[in-house]
């Protein structure tokens, strides 16, 4: 069996907090608002892989009103859904994400990104791409005040 997941999510941006992507830190202006370390990518990407797969999303697992993900390290609430996902007999067959905002740039990290999420998830890098987007001028993300991330994955299962 195989089924697609499709995970989005948006965070403000302000002063003083780290931009993280896909656990890789870029150098901003301002970073991403959350009560985890608010790694936008991140979010989207395991609302992708829960919904593939169809056990839940990011808010049910990870309450954002639970003390214990508090600055949580994205890159660790990943490792955990995506256990639970492999699991259930579920392996990434490919992960294409959008992350839009007006700074910073993207493509310069793209690689790293991709690397990145390639060894939290356990897949060659191929699997992988990444892609920024400016918005245009449209929008909070337009005005540089939010940055959005959207993510769709392909699951397959040869237990079902
Ligand atoms: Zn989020």
């Amino acid at each position: 069996m195989i089924r697609v997941g499709l995970g989005r999510d948006i965070h403000r941006l302000v002063p003083g907090r780290r931009f993280l992507a896909g656990g890789v830190a870029i150098p901003a202006e301002s970073g991403e608002a959350g009560h985890s370390d608010a790694d936008v990518l991140i979010h989207a990407i395991i609302d992708a892989l829960l919904g593939a797969a169809g056990i839940g999303d990011c808010g049910e697992f990870f309450p954002s009103n639970d003390p214990d993900y508090l600055d949580a390290d994205s890159k660790m609430l990943l490792g955990i859904a995506w256990n639970r996902i492999q699991e259930s007999g579920w392996n990434l067959v490919n992960l294409d994400c959008v992350i839009t905002c007006e700074e910073p740039k993207i493509l310069p990290y793209r690689e790293a990104i991709r690397e990145s999420l390639a060894t939290l998830l356990g897949v060659d890098t191929s699997a992988i791409f990444v892609k920024g987007k400016t918005n245009e001028g449209c929008d909070s993300t337009g005005a540089g005040t939010a940055v959005e991330a959207l993510a769709l994955c392909l699951l397959e299962n040869h237990e079902h």
